[in-house]
């Protein structure tokens, strides 16, 4: 399907003031326009705004809207609440699979992320920009969307050529056909895209270049203590890197019952904070910094790789942005797999 680019956000207009049943619409913004470096918020609708759906991902990881820093999750509150999340990238929506592998799949169900999962619609979009840190190449990712969304966007000219991407996106798009002139797409079209996607992956094939690892991490537990404290010695162990991974779900669930009613409340945790899984008596199984270090990259390439069958990490690149110690989390991964090539 082909729809001009103006139709559709008079038709983002019309859904975020509640047509079809949907109580909001949220999109990209830019952060701060005056900015030479673009950076993108996730934020509800407004109608004056630029809509920047064609750049790389935002600031904020994509768990920030289905698995929230501090949630209460029981007793859950029925949410009532249809909305419709626009411009998410190819790496928040691999992010959402991990979670519902860890939220949905594995034998246990958190009942608010997965209230969050089924209200919303998501139409996932291109990236034809790339942020300095952007590295899904290097996690097996393409900067477009394959599998994991509703609809997808890809910017042709003035027009966006939209793919379905699952049946409850059916009832949206007949919405959309009322509202908006909807075109079928030619072979032509689908080749620009093809192209158009080529061009932007090969982009940041040859930005990565220098980063390439071997991709094989089965010995990452053998790389000796040494290795990871010369790769760890700026670190502050701040969390930064863990709560902005949209991968990254470590809890603490405190008990914040009343006389009166029984309640549980979920908030993120870090395993880069010295308290992480300390018990009663003051222990913790990770006292020094370097260990906790180790312990995110051994959780990223080895035991989500075991668990779920896939690595834990999107290549976002958002920890690299965040951290105060300016770890490049590429250069890390990189420096360890050869250590850890040259082990085996
Ligand atoms: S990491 Fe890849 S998918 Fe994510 S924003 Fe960058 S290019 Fe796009
Ligand atoms: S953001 Fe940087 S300094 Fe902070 S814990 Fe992570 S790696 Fe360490
Ligand atoms: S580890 Fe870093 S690059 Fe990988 S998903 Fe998390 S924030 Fe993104």
């Amino acid at each position: 399907m082909i729809v001009n680019k103006n139709d559709f956000h008079s038709f983002l207009k019309k859904v975020n003031n509640g047509l079809g049943n949907i109580n909001e619409v949220i999109v990209p913004y830019r952060a701060r326009s005056d900015d030479e470096n673009p950076s993108f918020h996730f934020q509800r609708f407004e109608e004056n705004k630029i809509l920047f759906l064609d750049f790389f991902r935002t600031i904020d990881p994509i768990k920030i809207l289905f698995y929230l820093f501090r949630e209460k999750v029981y007793p859950i509150k029925n949410k009532n609440l249809k909305r419709v999340i626009v411009g998410v990238k190819a790496c928040d929506l691999k992010a959402l699979h991990l979670l519902d592998k860890a939220m949905l799949q594995s034998g246990f169900v958190d009942p608010a992320y997965k209230q969050w999962r089924d209200n919303s619609l998501i139409i996932s979009s291109d990236c034809d920009y790339l942020h300095e840190t952007c590295s899904c190449n290097l996690v097996n990712g393409h900067p477009f969307p394959e599998n994991g969304f509703d609809l997808n966007l890809s910017v042709i000219g003035g027009n966006y050529f939209i793919q379905i991407g699952s049946e409850r996106s059916q009832e949206f798009v007949e919405l959309m056909k009322k509202e908006i002139t909807v075109a079928n797409s030619t072979v032509s079209d689908i080749e620009i895209v093809k192209a158009n996607r080529e061009k932007v992956f090969n982009r940041l094939i040859e930005k990565n270049n220098n980063l390439t690892h071997s991709g094989d991490f089965s010995e990452i537990r053998k790389v000796e203590h040494k290795s990871w404290e010369e790769v760890s010695e700026a670190c502050i162990g701040c969390g930064a890197c863990t709560n902005i991974c949209p991968s990254c779900y470590c809890l603490i669930l405190n008990d914040e019952s009343t006389d009166k009613d029984f309640i549980k409340v979920r908030s993120y945790d870090s395993c880069q904070w010295y308290g992480y899984a300390r018990v009663a008596g003051g222990g913790t199984p990770r006292p020094k910094m370097t260990e906790r270090f180790r312990n995110r990259y051994l959780c990223k390439f080895d035991y989500m790789y075991k668990n779920f069958g896939e690595f834990g990490c999107t290549g976002c690149g958002r920890c690299t942005e965040a951290c105060a110690a300016k770890i490049d989390f590429r250069q890390v991964v990189k420096n360890v797999s050869s250590v850890a090539q040259e082990v085996n």
